[in-house]
């Protein structure tokens, strides 16, 4: 795992400063910028929307073929409306104080120790060695966190597997068929 202040100064170096174009927030081109949340994500989100968790998020739509023709995704995606998150208002985003991991660290992410940069107007920008490490700090806490939620993903699907002929979500707190 990689300290802090490397990492820091590995996305001082890129740069980087939010434009609020709003394109990270919506489809691009097909399929592009989902953002895939864990339960406790879908819970913290609801509760900043004062929704039901199922008015928030939907099945990630990339399914697997499970045994007895069942077929099965992992975790949820943030629904969208016409394209877009469908909290995004505006230039404003409606649950920022609970936005999922993804959207704290766009255009960042960690495959490993290497840091990758997604396409984003706002890079190159000039940033302070501070506000390097905060994004340095939740890129790492992200890390952990998706690690946390494949280990429990692995942990249901040693003792339980989507019902036949079912399409179920499989996260790390269960296996939840889905209807409709
Ligand atoms: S993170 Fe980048 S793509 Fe997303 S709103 Fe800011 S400038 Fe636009």
């Amino acid at each position: 795992m990689r300290g802090v202040d490397g990492l820091a100064e590995e996305i001082r170096d890129v740069g980087f400063r939010c434009m609020r174009c709003g394109a990270c927030c919506s489809e691009v081109s097909e399929g592009s910028n989902l953002v895939i949340l864990s339960p406790a994500e879908v819970r913290r989100v609801a509760e900043a929307a004062g929704l039901p968790p199922g008015e928030v998020a939907e099945p990630y739509p990339e399914f697997l073929d499970g045994p007895e023709k069942s077929r099965y995704t992992f975790d949820w995606s943030l629904s969208r409306d016409e394209g877009h998150c469908r909290f995004l208002d505006g230039e404003r985003c409606r649950v920022y104080a609970a936005r999922p991991w993804i959207c704290r660290t766009y255009p960042f992410m960690l495959e490993g120790d290497r840091l990758i940069v997604s396409e984003c107007p706002g890079i190159g920008t000039e940033m302070t060695m501070e506000e390097a490490r905060a994004v340095a700090r939740a890129l790492l806490e992200r890390q952990a966190a998706e690690a946390a939620e494949e280990e429990g993903i692995r942990r249901v699907l040693s003792t339980a597997s989507p019902p036949p002929g079912e399409t179920a979500v499989v996260d790390s707190e269960g296996v939840w068929p889905v209807h409709g």
